[in-house]
């Protein structure tokens, strides 16, 4: 039986409330295809309380020799006034940097019984499937110089768009491989008619596009691609882009799904390890309560068991039963509309969650 190993970070709010669903689905899935060994950590703010910092280095440690990191949500109210550098989102960015995992993955899947819930017609989104992948460790976020300075007794603000092509053609074997694994197909966008980076960009993507003939490329300017996710999203499979492009396309795209209570990312580098976690924050507003969506929370999990650990078939079994559910009529309340019908049932957190663990295999 294969052996995995991955560390679980609970985080904070919602974050901590979720991951033992996230838990609970992971066993009754994996069963006994795999021997799943865990090891907990405090991360985030409740590491602040304990430890004094968000991230422990045994963390990080434990991190580099695990084969996933699973990550609830960080941060609230009770830690926002620290300052930048001590806050629980510093050990978010340390994690990340610390595995150097420059590659996040966010899709944007309409669960058949969702389509309703997005902002977009029925037709339009029904049976979507994007997967964004956004370099997520370089371009404008991180380039130097930058900052604010008086010159001639003028301010001036200044960042520094710079890729170089070891960046990017790792980036674009990531979008290759992960469309040769779905409908083959990969969006590069830029602004290659402006950024003499981006069209650098286009041509490390072209080069590397020769080790992937069966992968379909074509390229988008970035104000087109906005354009076209909201006219025609179904036209896209997978799109890579630069960091900047990627947090402003994901979000828009997450949005045609319908809630951030269902939108899962992953993050990884180049040895496949990962971290994986919803795309929503710790939900201050709604923890403790039992009201809040698993199922982001599930899905991380469910991408984790696909893309680190290699169990396949578990992560379809989790996906097909989330669907399910959402099939049966079972609603959280922030995905629960209202409904003259009576086909659908506002349930808890726990009962949706048991309701997944239900519909499995
Ligand atoms: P949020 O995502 O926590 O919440 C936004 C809104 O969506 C809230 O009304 C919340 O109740 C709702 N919501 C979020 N997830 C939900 C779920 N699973 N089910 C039902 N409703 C859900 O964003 P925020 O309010 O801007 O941030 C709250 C805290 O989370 C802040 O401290 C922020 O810094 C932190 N945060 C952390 C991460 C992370 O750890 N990656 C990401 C975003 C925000």
């Amino acid at each position: 039986m294969a052996s995995k190993k991955i560390l679980v970070l609970p985080g904070d709010g919602i974050g901590a409330e979720l991951m033992p669903h996230a838990l609970q689905v992971m066993r009754a899935a994996v069963g006994d295809q795999a021997d799943i060994e865990y090891e907990e950590h405090d991360f985030g703010g409740i590491a602040i309380d304990k430890y004094g910092t968000s991230m422990r280095n045994e963390t990080l440690e434990k991190a580099r020799s695990a084969d996933a990191v699973l990550l609830g949500a960080v941060g609230g109210p009770k830690w926002d006034d620290l300052p930048v550098d001590q806050k629980p989102e510093k050990g978010l960015l340390g994690l990340r940097s610390g595995l150097e995992c420059y590659a996040n993955l966010r899709p944007a899947m309409t669960f058949a019984p969702l389509a309703n819930a997005s902002s977009l017609k029925h037709d339009l989104v029904s049976g979507l499937d994007i997967l964004i992948v956004r370099e997520l460790v370089g371009g404008i976020y991180f380039g130097e110089p930058r900052g604010v300075e008086v010159e001639n007794n003028v301010r001036v603000g200044r960042n520094t768009l710079v890729y170089d092509e070891t960046e990017i053609s790792r980036i674009a074997k990531t979008a290759f491989q992960l469309a040769q694994k779905r409908n083959g197909k990969v969006c590069s966008v830029d602004k290659a008619n402006v950024l003499e980076v981006t069209q650098l960009w286009r041509d490390v993507v072209i080069e590397t596009h020769a080790d992937y003939p069966d992968v379909e490329l074509s390229h988008m300017y970035v104000d087109n691609a906005a354009m076209q996710l909201v006219r025609q999203p179904k036209q896209f499979d997978v799109i890579v882009t630069g960091n900047m492009f990627g947090d402003i396309l994901s979000d828009v795209a997450a949005m045609l799904t319908g809630s951030l209570g269902m939108l899962p990312s992953a993050s990884l580098n180049d040895r496949n390890q990962g971290i994986y976690e919803p795309v929503h924050g710790t939900a201050p507003d709604i923890a403790g309560l039992n009201i809040a969506n698993p199922l982001a929370m599930i899905l991380s999990m469910a991408m984790m068991l696909r893309f680190s650990l290699g169990l396949e078939q578990a992560a379809d079994e989790v996906e097909a039963a989330v669907n399910k559910v959402l099939g049966q009529g079972l609603r959280t309340r922030d995905i629960h509309q209202d409904d003259p019908q009576n086909s659908t049932r506002l349930v808890s957190t726990d009962e949706m969650s048991a309701a997944v663990i239900d519909s499995l295999g």
